[in-house]
């Protein structure tokens, strides 16, 4: 995806914020799930109330991946590395920098930011859970953006491009190998490898009689 794509919508710490065209089709279709999610969750609410809280608490989401963006860039400019854009796209965010960074401490802390910022906010959205209402609107919310946060971190710790955890094992090797070319090139096999396990895995499960399908059935 080319840098500055998409709809400038603003600028957060100098950096300018993009919305690609594609972001508004998963916005919506996250807002559908969130309204019909918290419609069969509270029976008992307005219908009026399922749409502006699953309007809400999409926004919301997509603020937490602003957030972790956030993290990757604060870092790369601590080390002088300039942030050209954030985007939010149909699988996430990206924060786009000017450089590659110039050691490999950098690019463990910049890749690792990121994680780092979804755990702490996880965290955070967990925190106010006792502040509210038990099973309100706000509670229902605050929970779910808990957990969406825990889920972008770790999820985002997988040890495989274009997961940040391929540029943390490219950090590491890196640093072992004193080989930033081998290092990229293991990192980018085990993001393949990775890829290629999860549609086995996938397959396995839809085969069916696995213990995959046993796992993911509960
Ligand atoms: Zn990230």
């Amino acid at each position: 995806m080319q840098p500055r794509s998409g709809i400038r919508v603003g600028s957060i710490f100098g950096i300018p914020l993009y919305l690609h065209s594609t972001w508004f089709i998963i916005f919506a279709l996250i807002t559908v799930m969130l309204s019909t999610q918290f419609q069969s969750q509270h029976p008992g609410w307005a219908t009026p109330q399922y749409w502006i809280l699953g309007i809400a608490v999409s926004i919301l989401f997509f603020a937490s991946v602003v957030f972790h963006e956030l993290g990757h860039s604060l870092i790369a400019m601590k080390y002088k590395i300039p942030v050209v854009s954030i985007t939010l796209f149909i699988i996430g965010g990206l924060a786009q920098i000017a450089r590659e960074p110039d050691s490999a401490k950098q690019e463990f802390n910049i890749a690792i930011a990121g994680p780092i910022a979804s755990i702490l906010l996880g965290f955070g959205f967990l925190g106010v859970l006792p502040l509210l209402p038990h099973e309100g609107l706000f509670w229902a919310a605050a929970l779910l953006l808990s957990e969406a946060n825990f889920i972008l971190g770790i999820f985002n710790l997988i040890p495989g491009f274009p997961m940040d955890g391929g540029r943390i094992l490219r950090a590491i090797v890196w640093w072992a190998k004193r080989d930033y070319t081998v290092a990229t090139r293991i990192a980018s096999r085990s993001g393949q490898t990775l890829a290629y396990m999860m549609i086995i895995l996938g397959l396995w499960a839809v085969v069916g009689g696995g213990p995959v399908a046993q796992f993911l059935g509960g």
